[in-house]
């Protein structure tokens, strides 16, 4: 799902898009300048191997994702609390981001129930 950045107002604009494992939620919003502000929820069972046996496992993830988009190169003079990822072809692609948040998750340390349990 591609959304151009210039159509999205101060109304919100739901998206929701779906991985094989995961669900990615969530809404755009325009802030102001250049940025738009995306909120959203991921949730779901990732496929993960543990960190410290390696045995495969499913990691339950729910996570609040909240960031700002900027249409174009951000010249961050404004004071913001979260995040600004740049969008260079004034797009933004639901899939990508959520492609790039389970990248996320599975590159963080996770161990398995059973690791866990014996520390
Ligand atoms: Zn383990």
């Amino acid at each position: 799902m591609k959304i151009a950045l210039r159509k999205i107002t101060k109304t919100p604009l739901d998206f929701q898009e779906k991985s094989e494992e995961m669900i990615f939620k969530g809404y755009l919003e325009y802030h102001s300048g250049k940025l738009i502000l995306l909120q959203a929820k991921l949730s779901g069972l990732l496929e993960k191997s543990c960190d410290i046996c390696a045995q495969d496992f499913k990691l339950s993830v729910k996570e609040d994702i909240e960031f700002f988009l900027s249409d174009g190169i951000y010249s961050g003079s404004d004071d913001i609390d979260f995040d600004v990822v740049e969008s260079l072809n004034g797009m933004v692609d639901i899939e990508e981001l959520l492609a790039s948040e389970i990248e996320l998750i599975k590159s963080d340390y996770h161990s398995c129930n059973n690791c866990k349990n014996s520390n």
